[in-house]
């Protein structure tokens, strides 16, 4: 049965006691799931049971969309004008802020990401993802057309009506942020579905949705595995739209289940194998700078991770040597240890994927060029990994690991090294390092992904759209471009006096 979870965090960066019901939220209440079924949630960094959560089904499902249809009717929709919206919104992200380390705790607690970077990056974000959207909620608008004197023509961009999220794991509080910002700013409803491996944060978001004002209904969560209550959510055929951030292989199985049931409208936000690219002529040590953050941040567990890093020839020698050094140099640890840059692999699964991927690169003929091994006896911990000496082949160029495993490729020149870099199938982000603006403009223009950095890497902001191209996603999440993905655009006629 679901209960209260308690926890009194004494650690050396936080001390503070969290405690919050941990069954589904449907229709403004926490409730057991309907079979009275719970799910394990495990602390990566023991691998120990830290508490239980509710497990919906599928019939909880449709009693979270009928509780959301109603809100849709009643109290929200077009029932809720902007100014309603983007006050409930911004109350949110106050409360939100008031709750921030304790939010950075569990997330910490839950995901194994230290609790450095979730202050600093998860929580802050998502508060400023939620303020941003607040702000964006009395300004959604149509157009007017010109056609002829006698006719008014105009469009309306109502909300589409109940939303199906569901999120992955990496970033599980940011994720939600990034999904119930745009959704609630224009007048959707929600049911959504956090990873079943980190559902804590979305659980203590839900008391705050709750004192924020929302009307019941207007957000519902429904903790539960992919195959069952992702699976209802996504061939529903009363939800109207579901948004999915996860891997390119359950972003098939949506867009299938979507196709099948109600045709629903999709976004998708899927996986990646960013390339990095580092010029003859770049700022070395910055260079290596970047390119450690962008596969070791967040334990090499992000989308837009550099996971492939090509070095030009001129600097290979000693680019391996100073990112090698760089690599040793980050503590892997504790994620409650002011010191630690690197926590544990989120589960059992995703530990023993990464080690699958090491041990098929080691296979294939690539040289381990440092680490490829576990850290410590206890919890998910793998040390920064690299690979030299890859061909372009191997399954540890071409997949994504989601893991602190990166590969250094050398190249010759610019027309190589951009058909070596969009020789994926995804193409959700790259990054290019040169001191030429040239150079390093023509690059990104030619690379095929949704984001392109310059001089840096993984740096992202509520008003910039993020997405992908090819099979890393459909549509875009963040900045202005996200209200596209959340409202159904009406064209009215309005005859002011044309005769029949
Ligand atoms: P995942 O695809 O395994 O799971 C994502 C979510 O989908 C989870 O909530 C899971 O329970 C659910 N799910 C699983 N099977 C399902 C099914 N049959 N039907 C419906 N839902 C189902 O992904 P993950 O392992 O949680 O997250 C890692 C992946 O997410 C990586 O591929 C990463 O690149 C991607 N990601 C992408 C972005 C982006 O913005 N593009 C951001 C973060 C993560």
């Amino acid at each position: 049965m679901a209960t209260v979870f308690t926890h009194e965090f004494n650690t050396p960066v936080y001390k503070g006691k969290t405690s919050f019901n941990t069954g589904l939220y449907i229709n403004g209440k926490f409730v057991e799931g309907s079979d009275k079924t719970t799910i394990d949630v495990t602390n990566p960094a023991t691998g120990k049971v830290i508490t239980k959560i509710a497990e919906a089904t599928a019939k909880d499902v449709d009693i979270a969309v009928a509780a959301a249809h109603k809100a849709f009717e009643t109290t929200w929709g077009l029932n809720a004008g902007g100014a309603e919206r983007s006050r409930l919104l911004l109350k949110l992200a106050l409360l939100m802020e008031e709750h921030q380390q304790e939010l950075a705790a569990i997330e910490a607690l839950d995901n194994g990401k230290t609790f450095t970077w979730a202050m600093d990056l998860d929580t802050t974000f998502a508060i400023d993802t939620i303020r941003y959207y607040a702000g964006w909620a009395d300004k959604i608008h149509g157009q007017v057309q010109e056609t002829d004197e006698k006719k008014l023509s105009y469009t309306r961009h109502e909300p589409i009506g109940v939303v199906g999220q569901i999120i992955p794991w990496n970033f599980p509080l940011l994720m939600m942020s990034w999904k119930l910002g745009p959704a609630l700013a224009t007048g959707n409803c929600v049911v959504l579905k956090p990873s079943e491996f980190t559902p804590l944060t979305a659980i203590r978001m839900c008391e705050l949705i709750d004192r924020a004002g929302f009307p019941p209904g207007t957000v519902n969560l429904v903790t539960g595995y992919g195959n069952t209550v992702g699976a209802a959510i996504s061939s529903h055929m009363k939800i109207d739209k579901v948004a999915f951030t996860g891997s390119t292989l359950v972003g098939r199985k949506i867009m299938e289940a979507a196709a099948k049931s109600n045709l629903k409208d999709i976004t998708l936000e899927l996986g990646g194998k960013s390339p990095n690219i580092i010029f003859n002529d770049a700022d070395l040590e910055q260079a290596v700078n970047w390119a450690a953050h962008g596969i070791y941040w967040n334990h090499g567990q992000a989308c837009s991770a550099g996971s492939r890093i090509f070095v030009q020839s001129g600097i290979y020698d000693e680019f391996l040597e100073k990112f090698t050094e760089k690599s040793r140099s980050l503590k892997v640890g504790d994620p409650f240890d002011v010191d630690s840059y690197q926590g544990p692999q989120v589960s059992k699964n995703q530990y023993d994927r990464i080690m699958d991927y090491i041990q098929s690169g080691k296979d294939q003929g690539a040289t381990v060029h440092l680490g490829g091994d576990r850290n410590g006896t206890e919890g998910y911990y793998i040390n920064p990994t690299i690979f030299t000496n890859t061909t372009p082949d191997m399954k540890i160029v071409q997949e994504e690991i989601f893991g602190p495993v990166g590969v250094v490729i050398k190249f010759e020149d610019e027309d190589d090294v951009i058909r070596q870099a969009n020789d994926t199938v995804f193409g959700l982000a790259a990054a290019v390092f040169s001191q030429n603006i040239n150079r390093a403009l023509n690059t990104a223009h030619r690379l095929k992904a949704g984001t392109a950095w310059v001089n840096c890497v993984n740096q992202l902001h509520a008003n910039v759209p993020f997405g992908g191209f090819k099979q890393s996603g459909i549509g875009r999440e963040l900045g202005e471009y996200a209200l596209h993905n959340y409202t159904a655009v009406k064209s009215v006629q309005v005859n002011l006096g044309h005769v029949m």
